[in-house]
């Protein structure tokens, strides 16, 4: 049978942009290699005890409620259930000496949080906050754009009229500033600082990389105004509803189906075969969510493109690995210091801007940090059904990790072995970073069910465009962010072979699950062709095409 579609992997990316294929009336294949959908989406009720639902992956959704795919298919989804919970306080920070800082969704309450620790930041963060507001549209713009198309010369162009030659070069210097020069320049207490700058690693930058204080602005913004929402009852029922979308529409997605092969007839990517042989014919287009590593250099054979793509593909660099930690406690945390700890969504543990500046330059250098950036997530403060009444769940994030072997112990206390993830390795890193945890605590090692442990190498095995590790599906620094993402030598994300396209982390706007790339390939697909387009422009024609479109 031969599809409209095929997608190649079943992530964010390709659910949504099949559910809104799917509902332009194509009919389309989500082929998935693994035994389920949902890629970095992976909601488990089994991972550690009866009553407790785990995600073993990725597991907060700003990013998607706040996604243009989220608004085209919010009544469809909550038609088949899927709620979003929120919670007033998304983040904090909880430092060595037991203080700490705590990110609200009201404005007030924010200015008012930082002027505890230093008056005068709470005007900083108005200030910040209103200016980012005033030119959201281009900054949000810049991740919402095709960059590489008549849409990102659009914005640019807009750009300009706003601020003039001069003011536009300001603009993009400002996109350009580091972490680390942002929050310095920004906020006097170290505590400010120290709220915001381990969110530059949930962009996969650190913060001394460029482009990394724009980030930190569009998050921190993001943050108040968006919070931290989850889908009741985990991330599956959203995979699970955006499937169903599909069938729903006729369209078909398969587990168990490696695809080996990106089968290429004339310049044009016509079917995919799977690893057992079997081929699966795609009229109009191929879709894949891979890393170019994979893209490259094996769907494709040697012929089907240039060879500097290929050879640029496999340089494509990953970034820091990076490990999770899943704890199933029967009562709820008893933090020391700040009662609020125990209602927010995620807590950082870290000794400030200059403490996840060094683990991530440890971690650069294939060294174990010595006092890592403790990502703690509380999943169950926003959502208290995924664990039983007066039990409680701790999601913990390690984004500062070695790519590749571990070279040695920036504290010098752990034998790292030949530097492979071995399970012992693994465990006794575990246990460095609980017993730091246990001191901001109380009451973490009587109330500790279970815990278990993903090194970089088991992610990678779950997900195999996790490469060593690296959550965001490839190093996300300027040479190959924005417009050079996923290489200069193909930007966006049409691909040299016609009819294949490149989704997915590794692609513009990069990771998170803002299904950024499934939504923009959609709308290159479902575009009205050109004449069509310069018609719908005159205004009479426009509406006779329009409502001609509306009673289809
Ligand atoms: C541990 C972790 C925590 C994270 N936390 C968050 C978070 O809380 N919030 C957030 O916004 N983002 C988070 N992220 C990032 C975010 O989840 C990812 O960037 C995003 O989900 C990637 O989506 P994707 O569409 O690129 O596809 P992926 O989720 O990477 O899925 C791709 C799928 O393709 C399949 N595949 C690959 N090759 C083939 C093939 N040849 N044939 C068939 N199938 C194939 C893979 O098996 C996989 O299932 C996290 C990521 C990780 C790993």
């Amino acid at each position: 049978m031969a599809f409209d579609a095929v997608f190649v992997g079943a992530g964010i990316n390709s659910l949504a942009g099949a559910a809104l294929l799917s509902r332009a009336g194509w009919n389309v294949c989500v082929l998935e290699r693994s035994d389920a959908l949902g890629g970095c989406i992976r909601t488990s009720t089994e991972l550690t005890e009866p009553g407790f639902t785990h995600e073993l992956l990725a597991s907060w959704h700003p990013l998607f409620t706040g996604s243009p795919a989220y608004a085209e298919l919010k009544d469809e989804l909550d038609r088949r259930g899927v709620e979003y919970l929120n919670t007033e306080l998304p983040t904090a920070s909880t430092f060595p000496d037991g203080s700490s800082a705590v990110l609200s969704t009201s404005l007030e309450a924010n200015v008012a949080e930082l002027d505890r620790h230093t008056p005068g930041d709470g005007a900083a963060w108005e200030a910040m906050f209103n200016e980012f507001m005033a030119n959201a549209d281009l900054s949000f713009g810049v991740l919402g754009t095709e960059l590489w198309s008549p849409a990102g010369l659009g914005l640019a162009r807009q750009a300009l009229r706003r601020f003039g030659r001069r003011g536009m070069l300001a603009f993009a210097a400002t996109v350009l500033t580091t972490g680390r020069d942002w929050l310095d320049d920004t906020f006097d207490s170290e505590a400010a600082r120290g709220l915001l700058a381990p969110w530059v690693l949930h962009t996969g930058l650190g913060p001394d990389q460029a482009a990394s204080g724009f980030m930190t602005q569009v998050i921190a913004c993001a943050l108040q105004l968006g919070g931290m929402p989850v889908p009741r009852g985990g991330g599956v029922k959203l995979v699970d509803a955006l499937a169903a979308i599909v069938r729903d529409s006729g369209g078909e997605l398969r587990t168990g189906a490696e695809v080996e092969r990106v089968l290429v007839s004339g310049g044009r990517a016509t079917a995919v075969r799977l690893a057992t042989g079997e081929t699966i014919p795609a009229t109009r287009a191929v879709i894949a969510s891979v890393t170019p590593t994979q893209l490259y250099g094996r769907l494709l054979g040697s012929g089907d493109v240039a060879g500097e793509v290929v050879q640029a593909a496999a340089r494509y660099r990953y970034g820091r690995g990076e490990m999770q930690i899943h704890m199933a406690m029967r009562e709820l945390p008893d933090w020391y210091g700040d009662e609020r700890l125990a209602r927010t969504a995620i807590v950082h543990l870290t000794p400030g801007l200059d403490g996840v500046s060094r683990a991530v330059n440890e971690a650069e250098r294939g060294l174990l940090p010595a006092e890592a950036t403790i990502v703690c997530g509380q999943p169950c403060a926003v959502d208290p059904s995924r664990a039983p009444d007066g039990s409680w769940i701790i999601w913990i994030q390690l984004q500062e990790l070695p790519a590749g072997r571990v070279k040695d112990d920036a504290a010098g206390e752990l034998d790292v072995g030949d530097g492979e993830w071995t399970e012992k390795l693994r465990e006794a890193y575990a246990d460095r970073i609980v017993a730091r945890l246990g001191r901001h605590v109380r009451n973490l090692e009587r109330a500790t069910i279970a815990r278990v442990a993903l090194s970089p190498r088991d992610i990678e095995t779950l997900n195999v465009n996790l490469v060593g590790g690296d959550i965001y599906g490839g190093a996300c620094s300027l040479d190959q962010n924005f417009l050079f993402r996923p290489l200069a030598q193909t930007p966006g994300h049409r691909t040299p072979v016609d009819g294949l396209w490149h989704i997915g982390a590794s692609t513009h706007p990069g990771p998170g699950l803002g299904a950024g790339s499934g939504y923009l390939v959609y709308k290159e697909l479902t575009k009205p062709a050109l004449p069509r387009r310069v018609l719908s422009r005159v205004p009479a024609v426009g509406q006779r095409l329009h409502r001609s479109a509306t009673s289809a």
